[in-house]
This record gives structure tokens, C-alpha cells and sequence, in this order.
């Protein structure tokens, strides 16, 4: 199916069940509802010229129109871009052209981004241009922007307005264009992180994340009684895919807490809107776990949900399950390249197993671990993770050299990351291949040194990665930052060592910091802190 047949069907089933639940904005809407405004919105983009296969970009944080801007674009047939909220000017620019959005949905601003002063700065074309008529020399593609919210700047085209402007004709032509669709059509170019560098666009089709969202949420078990609370950026897969498709596919509610994360805001919204299921990378529950006001809150709803995105650390997966009250957590393992799930726990494997791995491989999708020579491994030994099946991205857009260097002839994506299989299935993440240590020969894996830091009672969160150096090649850092008021030398870390862990293990470097670079999608860039430290060190 495509998402436009599938949001359909929902609403058909389930019209009157919630879909979309966003209390700041004062949203809460059915099925039908949420169907209905989709309709509307994508027969008023068939107004702006724009036609099947051109690319939309969203640049926003987590709103209501994002949802509709998602499921319009599906149904117009148009190739929705998702923009980091985070990007500015250059970014912006690069984004933009990269994949020649003819159309943009914006904001005005949200808290200290000027969306519509970087636009206007890129595009001053914009304040003398007819709305949809835009012709900058800095952004050729570009015709439309949509601006949500805010009084209507020159040349951009209210978002409320877009839905208003589709009468007959479009919803004719919407119809002829839904019937015409593919499912292997191009719906989405989501950037990855950009955690080890430059980010990269992914081209991904119905057939891609639409069954993806449905694996997803069958690993949860969610049926329409549930109601995802989803703190995690749309703009990124995690939401969008794991979120959205998730609740598409089995008819639940999306709860959104707020446009960015914020701890207090999601705790609050998971009680008062009774969330069966809660999203989050491992750092967004570790800033709820260690919230002040943490055991205010009642998580009597919670039953499922997700950690994904980077590393879970067990103490957090444990104290999830305990004091979160989410027995049914899963793990999931992905990459945006992969639509992005290829690893999930379900709610019937052991708990252990829940805590202390990715789960096993979801449905129909092929893995195998293999080495350097890309030979394969045999069971318990680690190596680099491929993955194989419907997941896999069409490619990078318009970059086939780039696509070439992950995806090979046999249709295997090579993820980068080294994992091991144990003989019933079941998948450890050891960690990034680009993050390994070399030191002296030895192969060191920062993951294993940083679940041993995390045992420290001080620490809240320890990161360790690799610097150059000129007699091993490469020295540990660690990284970390304490809790509230605690109080630790790099002495004190080493004497926690000592003993415990391999002396080639504890790192040589220890440092304190307040906070961790990071991307919007909340993982830590430890190129830029190895950048740090080796300038430092000289
Ligand atoms: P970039 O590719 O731009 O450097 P990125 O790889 O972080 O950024 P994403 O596609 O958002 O971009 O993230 C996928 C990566 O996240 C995986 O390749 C893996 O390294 C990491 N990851 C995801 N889930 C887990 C998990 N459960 N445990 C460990 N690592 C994970
Ligand atoms: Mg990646």
C-alpha cells in the first residue's frame, strides 16, 4: 500500500479513535479528522504547481503541521524533505539545493531561530515576489514557501490558506494522482544525524518505512488503545517512521509534548494524556530519569516504548522497566539508511535479553556479520553488520559513488556498525566502526569502558573515544559528566578502575565536562570532542 491508502483505511476503521494529540497547540483529532484535513492540504498543494515527484522540504520543529505536511506529501505523490530544525543559513542552502526543493514549510521562528530572517537572507527575492513565484538566485529550485504560524510575511504562502485554495478540480486531480501512485515511488530524503560528519540524504519509499512503521509497532504490540508520546524530532525517522507509520499502520494516537524535547514537558504530558508508550534516545530518558521532580510524576499508563538511536545503557533500560513502569520496553536498532528499524526487541523476549541486546533481526530482513574482507563470520564473533530486505534505501540522493561505497551489488548495506549474533539470534551493538580504538595493535571498545563508567554512583554520563597519539597511534579519553553535586577527580575514576577493567582499558585521559556535542537528534558527536582534545593536546 501507499501511506496515503493506508491513512485511508485507518480512518476508516477507526475514525473516531484519536489520532493526533499535540497540547500545546490545543490539537486533538480523530482519524477522520486528521484524514480530512490531510485531504484538503493535499489538493491545495496540487495548486502550487507542484507535481508527482518533486521534492517539499519541512523545516520545523515537532508540530501539528508537520503530521499533515507528512501525509499530504504522501498523498500528492511529492518527496518530502525533512530539514533539521537546527540548520542555518549554509546548511540550509546546501540542503535545500542538494535535492531542489520546489517547495518549503516553515515557520516564521521558533524560540531563538529566525526561520523567516535565514530564509529572507538567503532568498531576498522573497519580499517583492508573488506568493509561489519565487525565483532566487541562491536557491534556483525553490518557488513556494508555506509559513505556519505568525503574521504572513511578503511572498509566502499561509499554511491555513494552502488547505482553503484545492476545490474541485484539485480534489479530482488529487484522486487521479493518488490512483496513480506507486509503492516503490521516492516519499521521503531524511538526513542522517550527521554524528560521524557531513549528514547524508537517504532516499526512502512507501514501501520502505510505511511496512517498516508497521514491524515497529507490532514488536510493541500497539493496537488503537494505545498512545505513543513521541519527544523525539520528526524530522528524523525515530519520529516520523517509528512514530507516525507506527501508529498509521495500528490505528494509535500520536502524542506530541512540545516542538523540541524537553524533560519536564514530556513527563507531564505522558500522565496527563494516560501514554501507554514512550519514545526516547538513552539521553532523553536519563534527563527524565534525573529530573527533580521525576517522582512527582504518576507512569501508572506506561506500559511499551522505545530506546533507540545510540547505545542503551543497561542501568538506564533497567530503571526504565523498574520506575518507569515500562515493562514492555523495547530496544530498536537502526540507521536511516534502513528505513531505519532492522533490530527490535519484542515484548516476548526474556527480560534480560530486552535489557542486554537490539533484540533479534524484525521480519523479512536478511543479516550477516562479516570481517574486513567482508567474509562471513561465524556466530559470536564481531564483525560489521549488513542487513538485507525491503528496508534498505533506494540510495543517497543523487549521489551514486557515495550509495556505491555502502550498498553493495547484492543489495547488502553495509551499516559501519560492528555487532555479534549469539546462537539464537539475539544482536549486541559493540559499537561504530569508526569509533573503535586502536591503541598499541589492541582493538578497544569505547561501549564496554563506558557501561563500566556508568556503574559509578557520581557519574550521570560518560562518553570515551579515541585521540591520536604518536606512540600508540591512538589514547583513550573519557569523557564525563557528574550528577548534581557530585564531586570526583580523574584519580578517583582511575582507582575505580583499577583492577576491574584491563589496565590497556581505563582510559588515559579523563576529563569533566558540563555537556556533550550533540546533534538535534540527541547523539553525541565524538568527532568533534576527539577534534577537541587532540588540538588541545596539540
Ligand atoms: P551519520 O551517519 O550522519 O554519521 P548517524 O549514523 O548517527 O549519523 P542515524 O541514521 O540517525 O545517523 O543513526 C544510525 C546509527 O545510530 C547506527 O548506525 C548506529 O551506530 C546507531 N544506533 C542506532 N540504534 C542503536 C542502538 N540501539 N544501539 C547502538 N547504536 C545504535
Ligand atoms: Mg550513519
Amino acid at each position: 500500500a501507499t501511506i496515503g491508502q493506508q491513512l485511508d483505511e485507518t480512518a476508516a476503521r477507526w475514525p473516531d479513535r484519536p489520532a493526533l494529540i499535540v497540547p500545546p497547540q490545543d490539537v486533538r483529532w480523530t482519524w477522520a479528522a486528521l484524514r480530512a484535513r490531510v485531504d484538503r492540504l493535499a489538493a491545495g498543494l496540487l495548486t502550487l504547481g507542484l507535481k508527482r515527484g518533486d521534492r517539499i522540504g519541512i523545516w520545523s520543529l515537532n508540530r501539528a503541521e508537520w503530521v499533515l505536511t507528512q501525509f499530504a506529501a504522501a498523498k500528492a505523490g511529492l518527496v518530502l524533505v525533512s530539514i533539521n530544525p537546527a540548520y542555518r543559513l549554509s546548511e540550509l542552502e546546501f540542503a535545500l539545493n542538494a535535492v531542489g526543493c520546489r517547495a518549503l514549510v516553515t515557520a516564521t521562528a521558533f524560540r531563538t531561530s529566525d526561520y523567516l530572517g535565514m530564509l529572507t537572507a538567503l532568498a531576498p527575492e522573497l519580499a517583492t515576489c508573488a506568493p509561489g513565484a519565487l525565483s532566487a538566485a541562491r536557491l534556483p529550485h525553490l518557488r513556494s514557501v508555506i509559513q505556519i504560524g505568525g503574521p504572513p510575511a511578503p511572498g509566502t504562502i499561509p499554511f491555513e490558506a494552502v488547505s482553503d485554495r484545492g476545490g474541485d478540480a484539485e480534489r479530482a486531480a488529487l484522486r487521479e494522482c493518488e490512483a496513480d501512485l506507486q509503492f516503490d515511488d521516492p516519499i521521503n530524503i531524511q538526513f542522517t544525524s550527521g554524528t560521524t560528519g557531513q549528514p547524508k540524504g537517504v532516499t526512502l519509499t512507501h514501501h520502505n518505512i510505511l511496512n517498516n512503521g508497521y514491524f515497529v509497532g507490532r514488536a510493541m504490540r500497539l493496537t488503537p488503545e494505545d498512545r505513543i508520546c513521541i519527544p523525539v524530532p520528526l524530522y528524523h525517522c525515530f519520529g516520523m517512521v517509528m512514530g507516525n507509520l507506527a501508529a498509521v499502520t495500528h490505528g494509535c494516537a500520536m502524542v506530541y509534548p512540545g516542538e523540541g524535547f524537553d524533560p519536564l514537558a514530556t513527563l507531564r504530558t505522558v500522565e496527563a494524556e494516560a501514554c501507554t508508550a514512550l519514545y526516547g534516545v538513552p539521553t532523553m530518558f536519563i534527563a527524565q530519569l534525573d529530573h527533580p521532580d521525576f517522582a512527582r510524576f504518576d507512569f501508572g499508563s506506561l506500559r511499551t516504548g522505545i530506546m533507540a538511536g545510540a547505545p542503551c545503557p543497561i542501568e538506564v533500560m533497567r530503571r526504565v522497566q523498574q520506575v518507569m513502569n515500562m515493562r514492555d520496553i523495547t530496544i530498536a536498532y537502526g540507521m536511516t539508511e534502513t528505513s531505519p528499524v532492522s533490530f527490535q526487541s519484542s515484548v516476548d523476549d526474556p527480560l534480560e535479553r530486552r535489557v542486554t541486546t537490539v533484540g533479534r533481526v524484525q521480519a523479512h530482513i536478511e543479516v550477516k556479520i562479516v570481517d574486513a574482507q567482508t567474509r562471513v563470520l561465524p556466530r559470536g564473533e564481531p564483525g560489521e553488520l549488513c542487513t538485507r530486505g525491503y528496508s534498505v534505501m533506494t540510495g543517497y540522493w543523487n549521489e551514486p559513488e557515495k550509495t556505491a561505497e555502502v550498498l553493495d551489488a547484492a543489495g547488502w548495506m553495509h551499516t559501519g556498525d560492528l555487532a555479534v549474533l549469539d546462537a539464537e539470534g539475539y544482536c549486541k551493538i559493540v559499537g561504530r566502526i569508526k569509533d573503535l580504538v586502536i591503541r598499541g595493535g589492541e582493538n578497544l571498545y569505547p561501549r564496554e569502558i563506558e557501561e563500566y563508567l556508568f556503574r559509578h554512583p557520581s557519574i550521570q554520563e560518560a562518553q570515551v573515544f579515541g585521540v591520536a597519539d604518536s606512540k600508540y597511534g591512538e589514547e583513550l579519553c573519557a569523557w564525563i559528566r557528574l550528577r548534581d553535586g557530585a564531586v570526583l577527580t580523574a584519580d578517583d575514576v582511575r582507582a575505580f578502575c583499577q583492577g576491574q577493567i584491563a589496565h590497556q582499558k581505563i582510559p588515559r585521559y579523563i576529563e569533566f565536562v558540563d555537556a556533550f556535542p550533540m546533534t538535534v537528534t540527541g547523539k553525541v558527536q565524538k568527532f568533534l570532542m576527539r577534534a577537541a582534545v587532540e588540538e588541545r593536546l596539540g
